[in-house]
């Protein structure tokens, strides 16, 4: 039975934990010489990639080539679909070509669910349209428990356009389920009505919306940084008067992190907007954990691939340790 990973919704906390712990197992290989494991010799791993990415595509293609599976890359420009065809039709003959896990990232919301209704290999979710980033979520919790050492009882802060993120619906459910305490930081105009509700009782308890900076900093042990994400605004009424307007409110200078706790570190899932939502002395400053969260990204997605497609069973018993 494959394990698709769909959405941190799906997942209990002590599975999020089980897989940060083999995660952490996969960071010290980085720094070995030989960055080679076989867990997944003569497995086949299809990226199926219809939107833009650098870092998740990269790391999902090193992840499974670190693991000795078979890595094979499809965007939407090379495929079949700017010729006409539909997803699961595209899907149907990937299938036939017996992968063993399709990762996908597509602007549809529902995308990943919907393949794993067609096809019978594992599949992850890489992105799908404003729902949900699983992966990005996990490779946060994995750098905050590194930096601070746990992700239990921390103040975490969300700060920009929540209401296109999937980035901020993944981290809100995750965070929630790891015991942290989220703020969701922008203008109204920018937090859909009710989001605090999306994981029901645990986090209408553990996550609240504030629309001013300096108090969602206010003590933040964690500030996340959202990218305004224009490319989805297409046919929306403004949602704000202009992109300067926004960064002098809403962005992360030296001085607004200031309301932040002294030793508060600065996360950012990428692709920077710079001078916008984050001050360049901020994105390059000693408190950014940015291209840390991007190394995070291969050791997650190594233990999400091995997860996947040979199931958790096939992991050693998990090593006991703080969320
Ligand atoms: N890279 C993230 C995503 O794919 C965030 C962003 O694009 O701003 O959702």
């Amino acid at each position: 039975m494959p394990h698709h990973l769909v959405s941190i919704a799906d997942l209990e906390a002590v599975e999020i934990i089980r897989i940060l712990d083999h995660a952490d197992a996969y960071w010290s290989l980085a720094s070995e010489p030989i960055k080679k494991l076989t867990s997944l010799r003569g497995r086949t791993v299809i990226n199926m990639f219809f939107e833009n990415s650098t870092r998740t595509r990269t790391s999902f293609e090193i992840a499974a080539k670190r693991l000795s599976a078979e890595a094979i890359n499809i965007s939407a420009s090379a495929s079949s679909t700017s010729k006409g065809e539909t997803l699961l039709d595209t899907a149907d003959n990937l299938e036939a070509m017996f992968p063993d896990c399709i990762v996908v990232r597509h602007s549809f919301g529902g995308a990943a669910a919907m393949l794993t209704k067609e096809v019978s290999c594992a599949v992850i979710n890489a992105g799908d349209g404003q729902h949900e980033h699983p992966t990005q979520a996990l490779l946060d919790a994995a750098t905050i428990r590194r930096n601070k050492g746990k992700v239990e009882g921390l103040e975490i802060a969300i700060v920009g356009d929540i209401s296109h993120s999937r980035v901020a619906r993944s981290n809100i459910l995750c965070l929630a389920k790891l015991g942290a305490r989220v703020r969701l930081v922008a203008p109204w105009t920018l937090i859909p009505r009710g989001i605090e509700l999306i994981g029901g009782d645990l986090t209408r308890e553990r996550v609240r919306v504030v629309t001013r900076l300096d108090e969602g900093l206010e003590g933040a042990d964690v500030v996340m940084m959202l990218r305004v994400q224009h490319e989805r605004f297409e046919g929306e009424a403004p949602r704000f008067p202009n992109t300067r307007e926004l960064s002098r409110t809403f962005g992360l200078s030296e001085r607004s992190l200031a309301y932040a706790k002294p030793d508060a570190i600065v996360m950012h899932p990428g692709p920077i907007n710079r001078g916008v939502e984050l001050s360049p002395q901020v994105a390059d400053g000693p408190r950014a954990v940015i291209l840390s969260q991007v190394s995070w990204g291969v050791a997650v997605r190594m233990a999400v691939l091995e997860r996947a497609i040979l199931g958790p069973e096939a992991w050693p018993a998990a090593r006991p340790a703080a969320a």
